[in-house]
């Protein structure tokens, strides 16, 4: 046994441990081909074949004198390469090996013992004959003597005759016995020869494997084959099994729809007899196919499984809701909003905070703008202000479920007074149940007034501390930073009475402020992290959109591994934009996280249509007409953030009256395409891009079709606009022509002039004096005039279309190959928009 252990590493290297060597060859009537030959790889092994000796002593002695060593090198490397073929099947092999020794031992021991038997009885009968011949000897001599000594004459007649009779007796009796030896002598001799014979014929055949000596490898391949067959009967079992198993009724979990694939995986079923299943029911389905419950639901039934109907909802359970313990939760930093009406100094206080705290020393306007950013007070609080000011964030956010904020800090001009966004703020506040700080801004100014600010919040049920209230009011100055680190202190303080906690050690969940497709990274979305830990590399979902964090880039700019509660960050690797207020969950797997993406975005599609907001042609025509009562100024927005186009959204909702209202049809981020056009036409609505712009088959689409297209970059001016086409009062208006496109090809450094940009004019043509617009992606990112139009090293003051030319920015040099330059003329037209 021990050597059928050996026999894996004697295949291998050969080796003296060639016991078996013998003991099969002696009866040489096995099969083992391997190990034998493996077992001649040993090359004279003779001290092995010695130390076994024994019954098969002429085995072994002749093998090494009949093998040359040219002939085991070729030998051991025919076995090497068979060896690879061999190895899987070694183990099985050398079980059925096993089983084969041990009959073999069991025969050969039988035989052993017969011959043995033989061979004593041979020696019984010769000993036998021996005495009696013996016997008759002695008794014939005696008689001789009595004889001769009797009568002289007589004895010699019956003498010869009796001793003929005598001698031919034991001669008989001898050769009886001689003859049977030798016959017995000749079967054993012959036995062992066909036996030598057919191990040697085995061996030979084997050992010129290599010289295509048919035999062996014949025996070889057959052995392999019946190998295989094995196993081929092996799986065709285990497949007998799996049908057997496929009896096993099993729950199916049925959503509301269900991709063919998913309901094989549920059934365990093979996704083509899923499909063959439905093609019999007549449904045309590939296995990439959703199909609905009912659908599904009879083909469960025809496998003869139990279907157990979830909702589709059901899938955004594998978000981790469990409630965090009290011990595990940690102290977060609180996240502030800074609300309040326009130019009370929003921008500006939140622009002073973070200049005062976070790039201390550093000139402003090359800070990072993420849509918030953390500071930390002279007492060591953290505080996280949201950067995107405005109510319109906030509410769309908490119209999504991200309550992100936790204090708000409303700002009052002091030399103004409460106006009618200050009241607002003041309800949104309110309604979410937000704690309230008021800073009075523009405390710097003569004509600041705080007192008054103080007693106008009195009559929106806002009383001041200094009102005797318990509303926290902090007087400052965004200009001169007067009062900050006061404002701050009294956030702080707020902040601990809300003892605000989180559990840093779970799946992050998170709200997104802001996203935007940005140029070069993709959908790029700022989370500021609400519970647990975002890591690099987890796997989310948020809203419709699902991803895995390819990297996260803090306020500062900066790479990170992670953020905890409270930390803004921007999130890399989203598969699509999501929106402001969208909530990020991390889910374990991508299945998952793709899963719960496909839910909502169907959800959301369905929710859509049904509202109204409808994508699609007919549904929006078909709800214009139902609202004839009321006249529309039907839009559709693109914007180069989700944020703006929130806002923008909201500020349309807001224009109208009970005669004419604003709808916006349909709005996104991103460039204005095709699509946009065509359905901007099918309901007479002009097109408005802010911040954005029209790709090339838009422009000619909209230009063919009679469709406006406007441009704008600040939201007043939209609201503005809006508003006045909304009442038919637009007034005669400054209004930008394009007057052609180029092409930027490549960007040369020239010394005194900085960056100038090779360009093709693509259409219309270059003017010196006209405006210019640098577009990225369709994305404006710069506006001014041009410095410099040359054509070959003359400054000209016009480039037609289709010709080459150079041109440089004033105050401008982050100029890219690929950048297309929008060439604007300003006229004053009449009303438009409609
Ligand atoms: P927002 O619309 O609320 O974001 O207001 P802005 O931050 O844009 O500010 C509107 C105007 O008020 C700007 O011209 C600012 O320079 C000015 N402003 C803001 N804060 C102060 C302040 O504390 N003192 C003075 N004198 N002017 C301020």
């Amino acid at each position: 046994m021990s050597d059928n252990d050996g026999k894996k590493t004697l295949g291998l290297r050969g080796g003296p441990r060639s016991g078996q060597v013998k003991q099969s060859f002696s009866h040489g009537r096995t099969k083992n081909v391997v190990v034998e030959t493996k077992r001649k790889r040993v090359v004279v092994p003779k001290a092995g074949a010695q130390n076994k000796g024994g019954a098969a002593g002429g085995d072994p002695s002749r093998r090494p004198a009949g093998i040359s060593d040219a002939e085991m090198e070729r030998r051991l490397r025919a076995l090497a390469a068979a060896k690879a073929r061999e190895a899987d099947e070694a183990a099985q092999r050398e079980a059925e090996e096993k089983a084969r020794e041990v009959e073999r031992e069991r025969r050969r021991a039988e035989i052993e013992a017969k011959d043995r038997e033989d061979r004593e009885r041979e020696e019984a009968l010769k000993a036998k004959a021996e005495a009696d011949e013996r016997a008759k000897r002695e008794a014939e001599e005696a008689a001789k003597r009595e004889r001769a000594e009797r009568n002289k004459p007589a004895p010699a007649a019956p003498t010869p005759a009796d001793a003929e009779a005598a001698e031919a007796a034991a001669a008989q009796a001898r050769g009886k016995v001689v003859k049977g030896k030798t016959d017995r002598e000749r079967d054993n001799d012959r036995r062992d020869t066909r036996a030598k014979d057919r191990t040697d014929n085995r061996r030979s055949g084997k050992l010129t494997l290599n010289q295509a000596l048919s035999g062996g490898e014949g025996g070889r391949q057959r052995s392999m084959a019946a190998m295989k067959r094995k196993q081929e009967r092996a799986r065709q079992k285990a497949m007998g099994g799996v049908e057997s198993r496929e009896k096993v009724v099993r729950d199916v979990q049925l959503p509301e729809t269900i991709v063919v694939q998913e309901l094989a995986n549920r059934m365990a079923e093979r996704v083509a007899d899923v499909v063959k299943a439905l093609m019999q029911s007549g449904i045309m389905a590939t296995q990439n196919q959703s199909i609905d419950a009912d659908t599904a639901e009879l083909i469960i039934e025809e496998f003869g499984h139990k279907v157990v109907r979830v909702s589709d909802a059901d899938v955004e359970q594998v978000i981790d809701t469990v409630e965090d313990k009290a011990q595990d939760l940690k102290a977060r930093p609180p996240v502030i909003t800074i609300m309040g009406h326009v130019d009370h100094g929003k921008t500006s206080l939140l622009d002073a905070i973070r200049n005062a705290k976070v790039v201390a020393g550093e000139a402003g306007g090359i800070t990072q703008h993420i849509g918030a950013y953390q500071v930390t007070t002279d007492s060591g609080a953290v505080l996280s202000f949201l950067d995107t000011p405005g109510h319109a964030a906030f509410t769309s956010m908490r119209a999504r479920g991200a309550q992100v904020t936790d204090i708000v800090v409303l700002v009052v001009a002091a030399d103004d007074a409460v106006m009618p966004q200050t009241i607002e703020a003041i309800h949104h506040a309110k309604a979410a149940g937000v704690p309230m700080i008021v800073a009075i801004n523009k405390c710097d100014k003569p004509s600041a007034n705080p007192d008054k600010v103080r007693t106008d919040l009195l009559q929106h049920e806002v009383i001041v501390e200094k009102m005797s209230g318990d509303v926290q009011d902090v007087e400052v100055s965004a200009i001169t930073g007067k009062g900050l680190d006061e404002l701050l202190e009294a956030i702080a303080l707020q902040s601990e009475i809300l003892e605000l906690k989180a559990n840093p050690d779970r799946a992050a969940q998170g709200a997104v402020i802001e996203a935007k497709l940005d140029v070069g990274r993709g959908p790029v979305a700022t989370v500021l992290v609400q519970n647990g830990t975002l890591r690099r590399g987890d796997i989310f979902v948020v809203g419709e959109q699902w991803g895995k964090v390819r990297a996260l880039i803090d306020d500062k700019g900066d790479r990170v591994e992670e953020a905890g509660p409270s930390v803004p960050v921007e999130v890399l690797g989203i598969n699509g934009t999501p929106e402001a207020g969208d909530v990020l969950n991390v889910v374990e797997t991508e299945a998952q996280a793709r899963e719960i993406a496909e839910y909502r975005e169907h959800a959301a599609k369905d929710k859509r249509a049904a509202a109204g907001a409808a994508t699609t042609l007919d549904q929006l025509l078909a709800k214009a007409k139902a609202d004839e009562s009321v006249a529309e100024l039907p839009i559709l927005m693109k914007a180069d953030v989700q944020g703006s186009a929130e806002a923008i959204v909201q500020a349309m909702e807001k224009i109208g009256n009970d005669e004419v209202r604003v709808r916006v049809l349909h709005y996104g981020v991103g460039a204005i395409t095709e699509s946009d056009i065509g359905l901007a036409e099918a309901s007479n609505a002009p097109v408005i891009g802010f911040n954005v712009r029209a790709n090339a088959p838009a422009r000619a689409a909209a230009n063919q079709k009679g469709v406006e297209i406007r441009y704008y970059s600040v939201i007043y001016d939209l609201v503005d606009d809006v508003k006045a086409a909304a009442s038919g009062l637009l007034s005669n208006e400054i209004r930008e022509n394009f007057i052609g496109y180029a092409q930027i090809k490549e960007v040369f450094k020239v010394s005194n002039v900085g960056k100038v940009a090779g360009c093709l004019v693509t259409e219309g043509v270059a003017r010196r004096s006209a405006g210019v617009r640098l577009l990225r992606d369709n994305v404006v990112i710069h506006e001014g005039t041009l410095k410099t139009l040359k054509r070959f090293k003359d400054e000209v003051s016009e480039v037609q279309s289709g010709q080459e030319c150079g041109m440089a920015f004033e105050n401008h040099e982050d100029v890219r190959p690929g950048d297309v330059i929008e060439i604007f003329e300003r006229e004053e037209v009449e009303r438009s928009l409609n």
